[in-house]
């Protein structure tokens, strides 16, 4: 970072301060991981520099001989990793993703069913204040009430009355296995299109440990920086080729201009990197940190929605020990564990405080913890939390020093990136 040093010391002091932050703290966000070094090198790479509005072999520039040969490799890679016959790499980021998905096969003022943001969905899925909602007719669906899964019956009742011209499958907050077969049968009941957004899952997909969407639906979406660990980006996959000319069309020239090009390299990069044996072992070790991390919160008190996880995630009912989510996030966060409050199904306070909590394992486990770091983790989570004093996340300097004491001791034994950077 010598360059940034010299020129700009505010900003230089951001990324040594952010750094830090990553470094000593833990990170239990489950949307967010830790790329690797070769993913961020190439990331801050002069391939930033490179204007290629098209696609290899068709650009709107010359001298793309070399971006090509990245985009050739990120296309070739993604296709292998998921066992699909197209790949566009070019959404600059999951919800580019999902707009281009939706513009390639339907119009604004068409029907679009998905799952509601309170249940898990993502903005994009057809919340009011995303363009989604905005632009579509949305039907949301949710969670069973008493199973806090979803009800396939519910979903199937939903789509025969009103008939969507897009079903969309995935969400941010949910995490149990989605039955994607059943989502076709579904949609092709009432001859929808299904598009499954798999930004969470995706690295799991690419472990084979969970189901491949890519077999049932006519188009997949995808965020590249969550579970699959790569650059902050988005992706698009399908099978057929008619969509497939209709997702380039939209992704370019309909709602993007030139292509971030270093973005798409390092998505070449994390690609390779998800293709290889030790990234399945990864992938293994976040699933079962992720139910070990429940099983052990809820010996300590805590309830988790559904009753489990089957993925990375969990929704953490934080009502049994009567603290608000607004609360846990900033307790846990002075004691330097990094959570999202989250709305629970059935919830009853706004979602600016909320019941619960988001946890994920993708970022822990890159740094090597194990279940038994998730048991310690656990621990230290329910102190924070039985000593949260009021609705401000209020807590005592005893609390606090004794949680970081605990937290830079485990982060020191899972070092980060500090043997391997010169700051
Ligand atoms: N889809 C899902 C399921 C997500 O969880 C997210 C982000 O959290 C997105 C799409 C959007 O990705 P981005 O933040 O890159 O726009």
């Amino acid at each position: 970072w010598n360059f940034v040093k010299q020129i700009d010391p505010e900003i230089y002091e951001v990324l040594l301060k952010e750094w830090e932050r990553q470094e000593y703290g833990l990170e239990l966000i489950a949307s967010e991981n830790f790329a690797s070094l070769a993913v961020i090198e190439t990331m801050g790479s002069l391939l930033t520099n490179k204007y290629a509005e098209g696609y290899p072999g068709r650009r709107y520039y010359g001298g793309c001989e070399w971006v090509d040969v990245a985009e050739r490799l990120a296309r070739k890679r993604a296709k292998q990793l998921f066992n699909v016959k197209y790949a566009n790499v070019q959404p600059h980021s999951g919800s580019q993703a999902n707009m281009g998905a939706y513009f390639a096969v339907s119009n604004p003022g068409d029907t679009l069913m998905g799952m509601s943001l309170s249940h898990g969905g993502h903005l994009t899925h057809g919340a009011q204040v995303n363009f989604s909602g905005k632009l579509y007719k949305v039907v949301a669906y949710g969670v069973d009430p008493e199973t806090e899964v979803i009800n396939y019956d519910m979903v199937r009742d939903l789509a025969l009355t009103h008939k969507p011209k897009v079903i969309v499958a995935g969400g941010s907050a949910y995490s149990r296995i989605i039955d994607f077969k059943k989502f076709r049968e579904i949609a092709d009941e009432v001859g929808a299109y299904l598009i499954v957004d798999m930004a969470h899952f995706a690295g799991l997909v690419a472990a084979g440990i969970y189901p491949n969407p890519v077999e049932y639906a006519h188009i997949v979406t995808s965020t590249t920086h969550k579970t699959l660990r790569g650059p902050r980006g988005g992706m698009i996959l399908t099978n057929d080729s008619e969509i497939y000319k209709a997702i380039n069309k939209s992704i370019f020239p309909g709602i993007q201009g030139g292509p971030l090009m270093h973005v798409i390299a390092a998505k070449a990069v994390c690609f390779k990197e998800a293709l290889t044996d030790e990234f399945k072992e990864y992938q293994k070790q976040v699933v079962k940190n992720a139910k070990k991390l429940a099983q052990e919160l809820e010996k300590r008190g805590l309830r988790i929605v559904s009753g489990g996880t089957d993925t990375h995630l969990m929704l953490v009912d934080l009502n049994p020990l009567n603290v608000t989510g607004k609360a846990a996030e900033i307790a846990l966060g002075k004691c330097h564990i990094t959570v999202n409050k989250n709305t629970i199904p059935n919830e009853t306070r706004s979602p600016f405080v909320a019941s619960g909590i988001r946890l994920g394992t993708p970022a822990l486990t890159t740094r090597g913890m194990k279940e038994q770091e998730m048991e310690e983790i656990a621990e230290l989570i329910v102190t924070v939390l039985k000593n949260v004093k009021d609705e401000d996340g209020n807590i005592s300097e005893e609390i606090i020093e004794k949680v970081r004491k605990q937290v830079l001791d485990l982060c020191n034994r899972f070092p980060l990136y500090k043997d391997k950077i010169k700051l």
